[in-house]
């Protein structure tokens, strides 16, 4: 059908889906578009589809040779994966149904994409002209996508027979295979009625505007009830449900897989299937019409209800249009995880002797011992047992050793297999690669599977390290689950203006991978209070969680085990930035004091381990390995954020920090009014921790007024720098009406204040919670 709007009706569809009887034919393939998306976003995806397919057709016709295809049928092989989701029956049973059942639906699917069903026939002379051989052909997988020997069948039990759109993630869990390379069916018993539905294709745009670009390819595929899948006519010992027992539904399917709507479009006659040849209608036929019947039709035609795209009983469809053709070569040959399944291996007969290399065993990712003894996994994918296999061991792309194995591998097996110990004399990155060069004296079939290679890290020792950045240390080596590793060398202010550090690029980079910056072995055992000091710098913007830790390996950087630090976000921030974070001098930078006297008879690994939430840059800089005790106590604000405080009170809390790596059991604070000393404070068993926080009152003047109030570690530490705080502070006398300031903190309405109403003297209240306020109880006041 052809009309001029593209928009769905999504309430006509729902309302067509529940009073379907269930003697009808019900397709979930349009309420699955609908299930996560507001109509406005299928809408816009249809549309957008429909621009790329467009698009796609004025190539298609481009020298003709468009037109050429459609006349001439190209043949396409789909290689098919059927997976049975039944309920614990013994194969052949049940919902488990029999090998027989599933080859007698492909044969129809054949049939029916090549016009060589029986009931062509039954087409009616109007639509004859337009009748179409699709071209396609149906396969059984002949290769797992592990290369290996298969029938194409899989079977799981699903443990229920109410299988519904809503499970459609839960179900295609239970078994799947890459839709790049297979047509994924799913055979399940479904929810009362439902006789299945499909993923419609998407197109290869990929900017994130087209919402079809990003259906989820886990899920691509189609799925059909047990009993509608198979024939009656090529198997008919199959249990099937009537109407809906000549496999018609997986022919109907697969045609919205391949990007054919409904006939109807889903809608009344303003609402289009975006093909030419097939009359437009305004509504789904079902059951079986009379031949020649036009009730639904919106130009008073013909209607091709018998089309495999109607809602027609099974005995009642027989053929594809020449629109709908087109429609689905233009997908086979354009859109992802359909074009692809066309040069899918799974299409080829698997080799008879193939073995590949699967897996680097040995060395892990991080080396830390002299020697190494290098072992790779082989797979024998093929079919014939093998029984040698000629393999090279290179490093750095020097060969090290050949070695000619005996195995006794079956088809799917495989082994682990050793070279010579190897004494190792380089440092850093080290490719390991393997080679398959001969297998049964012979060469295997599949040279694409004989190569590995595997890079690994070898630190050096070292037993101190004082890194700075000034150029990027070659000691260190980076690791990251991302296919970019975020950790940079760049320009970052400190007291020198062209400081450079380590910096994690994440200003709106949001990979949430974890980037480690992995130091060489440190040999810890010539401390006895060892310590590591770093600077870092990071800006907050609000909302985003971007990570720092800093953890220790023991195994050579294969794991990290201990978790020294680690803030994210507003607890990380030394400083706001809005945009795109650089330091600008000291007061940007944080120093951290890490105590490391727990590892100081071992060798240890350190990471800095960065994680992305998308917010900004963190900064790292002078990473030293210190040994002793470092002092820092740290003054890290007033509790009060307002700064006003009552003259009665008479002091002030003031937030202190052991950011050293030695407890703190005496301090003086010194406290400055107006840049005269106030006070003294001379604080006595403190037992502060490192890295716990306390607060100490500090003394205000004793008259009202506006200070500047300064209050400074006049103890000794390491760390000058976030020894002073400077504030300003409010000292109100409780007499004073004007200013006048009340915050309600009392939890109830006090002092100066009285309430007087005509209504109802209780009304306002005092809201309870960490900040109180005033509010007027209207509710229920009437
Ligand atoms: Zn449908």
């Amino acid at each position: 059908m052809k009309a001029l709007s593209t928009r769905i009706l999504p309430i006509f569809l729902l309302v067509a889906l529940a009073y379907h009887s269930q003697a009808q034919r019900t397709c979930g393939t349009v309420a699955l578009q609908h299930f996560s998306k507001s109509p406005q976003e299928v809408a816009r995806s249809n549309e957008a589809f429909e621009q790329w397919l467009a698009e796609k057709k004025a190539t298609f016709y481009q020298n003709n040779s468009g037109t050429q295809q459609l006349n001439e049928t190209t043949v396409y092989q789909i290689p098919v994966v059927v997976h049975v989701i039944h309920t614990g029956e013994a194969e052949g049973a049940g919902y488990n149904i029999p090998d027989e059942q599933i080859f007698a639906q492909i044969e129809v699917l054949n049939r029916d994409y090549r016009r060589l069903n029986a009931d062509t026939s039954q087409t009616p002379a109007t639509f004859k002209p337009v009748a179409a051989d699709i071209g396609f052909e149906f396969v059984l997988a002949k290769r797992d996508p592990q290369g290996l020997p298969t029938n194409g069948i899989t079977r799981t039990n699903g443990n229920r027979t109410d299988w519904s759109l809503a499970d459609n993630s839960t179900l295609k869990s239970l078994a799947y295979w890459p839709a790049d390379d297979y047509l994924n069916i799913w055979v399940a018993p479904l929810t009362s009625g439902l006789l299945g539905w499909a993923e419609f294709p998407t197109s290869d745009i990929i900017d994130g505007v087209n919402e079809v670009a990003n259906n989820n390819a886990l899920t691509d595929g189609v799925v059909i009830t047990t009993q509608a899948f198979g024939s009656s006519e090529f198997y008919p010992q199959g249990n099937y449900k009537a109407n809906f027992d000549l496999g018609r539904t997986a022919t109907h399917e697969i045609g919205h897989f391949f990007g054919l709507r409904h006939i109807s479009g889903d809608g009344g006659c303003n609402v289009d299937d975006f093909v030419q040849d097939t009359p437009p209608t305004s509504n789904y036929y079902t059951g079986c019409p009379a031949p020649g019947s036009f009730t639904y039709s919106c130009n008073a035609e013909e209607s091709m209800f018998m089309n495999f795209m109607e809602y027609v009983n099974d005995d009642c469809m027989n053929l594809f249009s020449l629109g709908q053709k087109e429609r689905m070569v233009i997908v086979v040959n354009n859109s992802p995880r359909r074009a692809s399944l066309l040069t899918s291996l799974a299409l080829q007969e698997p080799p008879v002797l193939d073995l590949a290399a699967t897996d680097i065993v040995a060395p892990a990712s991080g080396i830390c011992a002299m020697q190494v003894q290098p072992a790779v996994q082989l797979s024998n994918t093929g079919t014939d047992t093998i029984r040698s296999a000629k393999v090279q061991l290179a490093v750095n792309n020097n060969l090290v050793e050949e070695l000619t194995f005996s195995l006794n591998l079956a088809i799917n097996q495989d082994t682990v297999v050793y070279f010579s110990n190897l004494s190792l004399t380089e440092y850093g990155d080290l490719v390991f690669s393997v080679n398959i060069t001969a297998v049964n004296d012979s060469t295997d079939a599949l040279s694409g599977n004989n190569q590995l290679s595997k890079t690994v890290f070898r630190p050096q020792v070292f037993t101190s390290f004082a890194e700075d950045f000034t150029t990027w240390p070659n000691t260190w080596s980076v690791r990251s689950e991302a296919l970019v590793a975020q950790y940079n060398y760049l320009r970052a202010p400190y007291y020198d203006l062209d400081n450079t550090a380590a910096v994690l690029t994440y200003y709106q980079n949001f990979t949430p991978y974890n980037d480690q910056l992995i130091s060489p072995v440190i040999d810890l055992s010539g401390y006895s209070k060892p310590y590591l000091l770093f600077d870092y710098a990071y800006a907050e913007i609000g909302y985003y969680d971007d990570a720092l830790a800093v953890v220790v390996s023991f195994d050579c950087g294969n794991s990290f085990a201990d978790t020294l630090f680690y803030k994210k976000g507003k607890e990380l921030a030394t400083t706001e930035y809005p945009v795109n974070f650089i330091p600008s001098g000291p007061r940007d930078w944080q120093r951290v004091a890490l105590d490391l006297s727990a590892y100081k008879s071992s060798l240890i690994q350190l990471a800095f381990v960065g994680r992305s939430d998308g917010g900004n840059n963190i900064y790292l800089d002078n990473l030293m390995l210190q040994e002793g005790d470092y002092t820092d106590v740290a003054l890290k604000g007033m509790v009060n954020p307002t700064g006003a405080y009552a003259t009665a009170t008479g002091q002030a809390q003031v937030v202190v920090e052991n950011s050293g790596t030695t407890p703190i059991d005496n301090l003086t604070l010194a406290t400055y009014a107006n840049g005269n000393l106030l006070a003294t404070s001379n604080l006595t068993g403190l037992g502060l921790l490192p890295g716990t926080r306390t607060q100490i009152a500090v003394p205000l003047p004793a008259t009202a007024g506006q200070y500047q109030l300064q209050i400074e570690v006049a103890t000794a530490d390491d760390n000058p720098e976030n020894d002073k705080l400077i504030t300003s502070v409010n000292l109100l006398d409780d007499a004073e009406l004007i200013p006048f300031r009340e915050r309600f903190n009392e939890g109830q309405i006090t002092g100066n204040w009285s309430m007087a109403s005509e209504i109802d003297s209780t009304t306002w209240a005092i809201w309870p919670g960490s900040d109180t306020y005033l509010y007027y109880n209207a509710y229920a006041q009437g």
